[in-house]
């Protein structure tokens, strides 16, 4: 489903992606761990074409999202094509991000009505489904200022699945959380994951990771040090930095 090869990015003199290789199965969920400043961010950019990347490719489900250097030439793909690829890829903030003048329903109409062009009615319908999916069927006439941060972060979920992706991607979906609404975004996640959604997930929950983790990959300094399963990877790690980090989190 998602396949990266040799991807590099600068900003300026700063490498922050020093040749990044993943490959993530479809139904696979795989976790990214690291710390901060190692370049997550950046890479889950870089697949929804929310960042260039300098050199190396990357794919979603068969076409190219990313750029290819062929000899001299840079490939890219035009606007029209990366607006038309982004919306097979959801993508989930640590801040949620919602309209803030739009009621919860709206949030969620808003991308396939104008995106897919998806009659009114049927977007309406399908909301209304995904607001029962993530437990929040009574707050479709919520501002999200009226909603705690969990409910927020639900509604953004379902607001990505309305796009009915390929490809999910959450850039710690929980870290501007108070802890007692963590579980309950965790868990819409779980769900996910049990139902076969593609997932790559950036987060520092590693019970999180242990229970759904196809792949554990940590990431330092732009690069991949080390990638596997998670009894692997976070039970067994074989790189110090690895060994390091979890002994932070953990
Ligand atoms: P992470 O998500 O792992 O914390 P990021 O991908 O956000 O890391 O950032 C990696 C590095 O790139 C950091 O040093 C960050 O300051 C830098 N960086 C990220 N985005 C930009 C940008 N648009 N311009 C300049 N530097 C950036
Ligand atoms: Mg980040």
């Amino acid at each position: 489903m998602v396949d990266i090869r040799s991807v590099h990015k600068s900003f300026g003199s700063l490498q922050v992606l020093r040749g990044i290789d993943l490959e993530v199965r479809s139904g696979e969920v795989a976790v990214v761990l690291g710390p901060s400043g190692s370049g997550k961010s950046t890479l889950l950019r870089a697949i929804n074409h929310l960042e260039k990347v300098d050199s190396g490719w990357i794919s979603v489900a068969g076409s190219l999202v990313g750029y290819r250097r062929q000899g001299d030439r840079l490939y890219e793909l035009r606007e029209r094509e990366i607006l038309k690829q982004r919306t097979r890829i959801g993508f989930v903030f640590q801040n949620f991000n919602l309209f803030p003048h739009l009621t919860v329903l709206e949030n969620i109409v808003e991308a396939p009505v104008s995106a897919l062009r998806c009659p009114r009615k049927e977007a309406v319908r399908a909301a209304e489904t995904l607001l029962a999916r993530v437990g929040l069927a009574d707050k479709a006439a919520a501002y999200p200022r009226q909603l705690s941060g969990g409910q927020q972060q639900r509604v953004a979920i379902a607001r990505a699945l309305a796009l009915e992706p390929e490809l999910l991607l959450f850039d710690e979906p929980t870290s501007a959380l108070d802890p007692e609404l963590v579980g309950e975004v965790l868990d819409v996640i779980k769900d996910l994951a049990h139902q076969g959604t593609t997932m790559i997930v950036v987060t520092h929950e590693i019970g999180f990771a242990r229970e759904v983790a196809d792949t554990v990959v940590f990431m330092d300094g732009g690069r991949i040090v080390e990638q596997g399963p998670p009894a692997e990877v976070l039970d067994a790690p074989r790189h110090e930095r690895t060994k390091a980090f979890l002994s932070k989190v953990l």
